[in-house]
């Protein structure tokens, strides 16, 4: 089975961050995995977003088709600054 066979299409992703804390922190995808959310035609992401009032857990839902891409992750920042080509899978 190769990486087009698995059917992603209309299906929901959850993401959540937590923080060293214990608190949840802001996990809605960078642009990368937008990009490769899309890709896979995931229909609706669900991400924790930060709670400073207190430790239950605040998402936000959005439409892959809506959601706007705001930033990079440190993660591939660093890839960028090491000059490291990064590899997207092909669906
Ligand atoms: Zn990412």
């Amino acid at each position: 089975m190769e990486n087009k066979d698995i059917v992603l299409n209309g299906t929901d992703v959850y993401v959540i961050r937590t923080m060293a804390n214990n608190e949840f922190g802001n996990s809605k995808p960078c642009e990368n995995c937008i990009r490769i959310l899309r890709q896979c035609q995931i229909y609706r992401v669900y991400y924790s977003v930060s709670n400073l009032e207190n430790t239950e857990l605040l998402y936000q839902v959005e439409k892959l088709t809506n959601i706007i891409p705001d930033h990079v992750s440190r993660g591939n920042k660093g890839l960028k600054r090491l000059n490291v080509i990064q590899r997207v899978p092909n669906f």
